[in-house]
């Protein structure tokens, strides 16, 4: 007997950040996703519009992984009456808790939308009350004709895509598809068999530079800003990214490959967060794995410092240059590496890293851009410190990277929705879709509702 699936695309749709779809299988209302829209502020005020649907009615809550534009508004969700089910992988329940603290931390300073009242540790204790974790490739039986499977996307510790299967055909969100080969985690898994794919577009556009001169460039970027005694300033996402960072760091440090400088993980949220890392070493890759039988602290090397408390944090100013701050957020868009930006910025001397991706408008993109000055607490700053990109640590799949991904479940696919994206990269990605595998694919707008027959 055929069955129709209903998606309805209510984030992620022109902007790569808010993910939020709904979908409504056999019987049962399944969100996927409910992150935060984000551009230059770490919520958009959009955010705080009554949901378009009624969250009593939304049976299951699926994250695909914990970064806040995937499960960021899960408060406010529960407060607008969500009561179901929340399945993510295990790593993403345990990552969960720090990062609705810490946005509930951030947001709830804004009192424009009563945000303390929607942020609370109730609401944050409920969502994790409600929360289930699994394992990869564990089955999660939906109704008698639905079931579900958790599918490694290699992009941040737990990141899984969640694969539905009704009446034998399969739908797939990609959640975000990891640059693979990533320095700690295995590749994202190949899918075959898909009927139906909802996939991201960030680097829909673009293609990384190569991914093997990563370590090396960090290397010659270190070096370069150790021999003119400045400060390396690193804003970076304290998910993932921070961890990656010390794993490399670790691996150039132990192997003298790096003058031996204090290094300064300067985000107590980075700092919560490795700690979790440090409970999930079966989810790393088999070349982290090995590293670990001879190096038991992965994250951990002579010259680092991690400056939990504020005073501490403070003090990175008065420790004599050459030296490394790495902090939150990734963009600039608050957290402590504004404070060292103010600091650092107006220096030649120093250098200013960016590894991860920067949303327009933010004061990551601003700086990337080369403008020449930025608007920091209430003050004009002058950026004269040297700015440099690595693009090879991207934590998503670039251009070439999500054809190939499509192309391995080309023959049975029938329609791709393209999301999560700024409109340009996710037209991109569609165009290429369409005419280099011949198969149908489109970006929806936001409230587009399809239908799949399955
Ligand atoms: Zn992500």
């Amino acid at each position: 007997m055929k069955g129709v699936a209903r998606i309805t695309f209510y984030g992620g749709t022109g902007s790569v950040t808010g993910a939020n779809f709904l979908l409504e299988i056999d019987g049962k209302k399944i969100l996927v996703d409910c992150g935060l829209t984000q551009g230059f502020k770490i919520a958009d005020d959009i955010n705080w519009d009554p949901f378009p649907y009624n969250p009593a009615e939304i049976d299951i809550l699926f994250i695909t992984h914990a970064h806040v534009d995937h499960l960021g508004r899960v408060p406010k969700l529960i407060n607008e009456g969500f009561r179901g089910t929340i399945y993510s992988t295990e790593p993403t329940k345990a990552l969960a808790r720090p990062m609705l603290d810490d946005t509930a931390g951030i947001l709830s300073k804004n009192r424009n939308f009563d945000l303390d009242k929607i942020y609370t540790e109730e609401n944050i204790s409920l969502s994790i009350s409600l929360w289930q974790g699994f394992k990869y490739h564990d089955k999660v039986t939906i109704t008698e004709n639905v079931e579900a499977t958790f599918r490694n996307a290699g992009h941040i510790l737990g990141s899984a895509m969640i694969e539905f299967k009704y009446n034998g055909k399969k739908i797939l969100f990609t959640g975000d598809l990891g640059n693979s080969p990533s320095p700690l985690l295995p590749d994202t898994e190949k899918i075959t068999d898909i009927d139906y794919l909802v996939m991201e577009s960030v680097y829909g556009d673009r293609n990384h530079e190569s991914r093997n001169d990563r370590r090396k460039y960090l290397e010659t970027v270190i070096e370069d800003n150790y021999k003119r005694k400045g400060t390396l300033v690193v804003p970076t996402f304290s998910l993932e990214r921070s961890q990656e960072l010390l794993f490399e760091l670790n691996d150039l440090v132990e192997n003298k490959r790096i003058p031996v400088m204090p290094i300064f993980l300067d985000s107590p949220l980075a700092i919560r967060l490795t700690e979790i890392f440090k409970h999930f070493k079966t989810y790393f890759n088999e070349t982290a794995q090995k590293a670990m039988s001879q190096d038991e602290h992965l994250f951990d090397f002579p010259g680092l410092h991690s400056t939990l408390r504020s005073e501490e944090s403070k003090m990175i100013s008065a420790v004599i240059n050459p030296k490394i701050i790495i902090a939150g957020s990734g963009m600039s868009s608050g957290g402590r590496i504004v404070h060292h930006e103010r600091h650092y910025l107006p220096d030649p001397n120093n250098t200013i890293l960016l590894t991860g991706y920067q949303s327009v408008g933010s004061m990551g993109r601003l700086i990337q851009e080369g403008v020449k000055t930025v608007h920091i607490t209430g003050e004009d700053v002058v950026v004269r410190a040297k700015v440099v990109t690595i693009n090879g640590y991207s934590g998503h799949k670039d251009s070439d990277h999500l054809l190939e991904f499509v192309e391995d479940t080309a023959e049975t696919l029938k329609k791709v929705f393209v999301v999560m994206g700024e409109p340009k990269s996710s037209m991109f990605l569609v165009q290429k879709i369409r005419d280099n595998l011949g198969i149908e694919a489109y970006a929806p707008e936001k409230g587009d509702i399809v239908s799949l027959i399955c």
